[in-house]
């Protein structure tokens, strides 16, 4: 990797800002708390503010990861006002635009936007206007091209933001192939500087998107995504899930907001269907509904007038009500990071709330056939920018990765819920610090600490003789002893090592590799074609840290439930004790008085 992506790998968060950023001592500083306070009505910053504002009025490239809710607007909002010249703010969303011009416009804030939705005299008029006003724009054209070369030899450019920056990645959750094209930018105006901003971003995608966008020793502000007042738990999916869902909501969350989230448009509608049926005051919320429908929902939503919105991942970016109280995943989720996105749109006001997903495995071939036919995916996007059909391969295979990673969480019945998705997000969780707000280390069950030390080495054998480039579900898919076309066609159904984890149970082979990689004995990483620019991710083992597995120096310990008939010595690994499903009670935790502290991230007592 280049020297300016070395922070961008898993690290404790929070330890490393320079501080420099947080002085005082910056010539725009009065000004900052002035707008800070008095136009914006803020008594104060919130953690890293002050210092990406810092960082890009210097000049510098900047990077921002910042929970949803964090603040990341006003990271560019002030910026725009201390700086002469205009802020161009590139966003993957007209409704996102719309709510923020609405709020910038009533802060008497000079502002408007460019979009495939308005008419061409009026964009026309818009660009004339352009060198007197902040203008924030939806698209990226060759006339808005053009106008900003212009406005850059004026010197009225003064940076540009790219809001939701992980679009820019076909590897993440949420690719936007208009987004794509954005990289031209940084090498038409390589002086002028860039703030890219995510909630939500792997290290690979990390990676992904500095590149995309040439981003030069940007300085990159990380915190932690860890969200202490969420109660993640993964339930079996059966037949009689509904009536699960109204139960849950009448125990728990009784007349409280919620997303119940849902793969297809049938299912949004069959879903509020049932649950209205239920008593409950609900709706759906999907792509194939027109603007007026889907703005109409959302009005009812921020009224109140409704509690519950059945929806695609068609809605919520930008969403911001603080007192949504459950997320409930009907189905599936398509990647881990989105998983934790959205999820992240509950208790944004530090109240404790609740994360439900529903998971059974034939979820997953559906969530694949979707995958295969991208076309009825539900999308609000504008695509302004063609994608060369060439890519649309790799496209899909990073989607199945992710989608494959997802159905590892879910059979995952043993680690931390939270180390598991923070692990995935490039941060380190101590899975002590989860004070059992997830449903596996809130079990009662019995565990036993067992060595896997055996299975690790094979793994990190698979992963040397079949040379160091394939991603971990395929060596998975090879320790299973698969017969795909894939494996036939590298002749890797040959290999002494392929099917030797046939006979564990289901979960365990995944777990192992994952503690491979969290431990640093093989690192992922991510591989780029130089013929279509795509990427896909690989591990390649870590020989100094392989060698001390191999020497014995180290062993490796996983813990397993035991379940009444279960027999270790048989050299088996039973996956679950034959009990109840976990369906928590929220209410009846102790926990219930404790609130987040937005700043520290800490749980209080209230
Ligand atoms: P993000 O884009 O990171 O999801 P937003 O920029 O939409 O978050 O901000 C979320 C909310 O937090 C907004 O209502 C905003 O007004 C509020 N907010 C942002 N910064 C501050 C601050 N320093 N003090 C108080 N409220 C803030
Ligand atoms: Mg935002
Ligand atoms: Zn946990």
């Amino acid at each position: 990797t280049s020297p300016q992506l070395k922070h961008l790998n898993i690290e404790y968060t929070d330890g490393s800002i320079d501080k420099k950023w947080k002085d005082a001592e910056f010539p725009w500083n009065q000004k900052l708390e002035f707008y800070n306070k008095e136009v914006f009505g803020n008594h104060s910053f919130r953690r890293n503010q002050r210092e990406v504002i810092n960082a890009t009025m210097s000049g510098c490239d900047v990077f921002v990861l910042m929970p949803t809710g964090g603040g990341k607007s006003l990271t560019y909002q002030i910026p725009a006002l201390i700086s002469t010249g205009v802020t161009l703010v590139i966003s993957p969303l007209v409704s996102l635009i719309e709510d923020q011009i609405m709020h910038l416009l009533q802060a008497n804030i000079p502002a408007t936007f460019l979009s495939a939705s308005i008419e061409w005299c009026e964009q026309q008029e818009i660009l004339r206007d352009l060198n007197s006003k902040t203008c924030k724009y939806k698209l990226l054209s060759d006339v808005l091209i053009r106008q900003l070369e212009m406005m850059n030899t004026h010197r009225s450019l003064a940076r540009i933001v790219i809001d939701e920056a992980h679009c820019v990645s076909q590897w993440g959750h949420d690719f936007r192939p208009d987004y794509q094209g954005l990289g031209i930018l940084k090498q038409k105006f390589p002086s002028i500087p860039v703030l890219a901003l995510t909630a939500t971003a792997t290290a690979s995608v990390r990676e992904d998107i500095v590149q995309a966008l040439g981003l030069k020793d940007c300085i990159v502000f990380r915190q932690s995504f860890n969200r202490p007042n969420l109660w993640y738990t993964v339930i079996p999916k059966t037949n009689k899930c509904l009536d699960d869902i109204d139960k849950f909501i009448n125990e728990n969350h009784f007349d409280e907001c919620g997303i119940i989230y849902c793969l297809s448009r049938m299912d949004c509608e069959k879903v509020a269907e049932k649950l209205q049926a239920c008593g409950h005051k609900v709706s759906f919320y999907h792509g194939s509904m027109d603007h007026r429908q889907r703005t109409f929902v959302q009005k009812q939503w921020s009224k109140n007038e409704i509690n519950i919105i059945c929806a695609t991942v068609a809605f919520g970016m930008g969403i911001n009500k603080p007192n949504v109280r459950f997320v409930i995943h009907h189905s599936l989720p398509k990647s881990i990071e989105g998983y934790h996105q959205e999820c992240g749109r509950a208790g944004r006001d530090g109240q404790q709330s609740s994360c439900l997903l529903y998971y059974t495995y034939s979820d997953y071939i559906r969530v694949k056939n979707m995958l295969s036919r991208p076309n009825e995916q539900d999308s609000c996007s504008f695509v302004y920018m063609q994608v060369t059909p060439s890519r649309t391969g790799k496209v899909l295979e990073a989607n199945l990765e992710n989608v494959l990673r997802m159905v590892d969480y879910c059979e995952n019945n043993a680690d931390c819920r939270r180390h598991l998705q923070l692990v995935h997000l490039g941060e380190k969780f101590d899975p002590k610090n989860c004070l059992g707000t997830c449903d596996n280390c809130s079990k009662s069950w019995t565990w036993i600490e067992k060595d896997v030390t055996n299975l690790a080495k094979q793994l990190v054998d698979l992963v040397k003789t079949t040379g160091q480039r394939h991603s971990s579900s395929y060596i998975l898919e090879l320790y299973k002893g698969s017969l795909s076309h894939v494996v036939k066609k590298y002749g890797h159904d040959g290999l002494i090592l392929h099917g030797v984890g046939k006979h564990l149970a289901k979960g365990v082979a995944s777990r192992v590799l994952h503690h491979l990689v969290v431990q640093d004995f093989v690192v992922e990483s991510v591989k780029r074609s130089d013929t279509y620019g795509s990427i896909s991710s690989i591990l390649k083992v870590n020989q100094s840290r392989v060698d001390s597995l191999l020497s014995g120096k180290e062993t490796i310990m996983l813990r397993f439930p035991i379940s009444d008939k279960d027999d270790f010595e048989n050299g088996r690994y039973e996956s679950a004790p034959a009990k109840a499903p976990y369906v928590p009670n929220f209410r009846s935790n102790s926990d219930k008085n404790k609130t987040l502290d937005i700043k520290t991230n800490v749980l209080q007592t209230k």
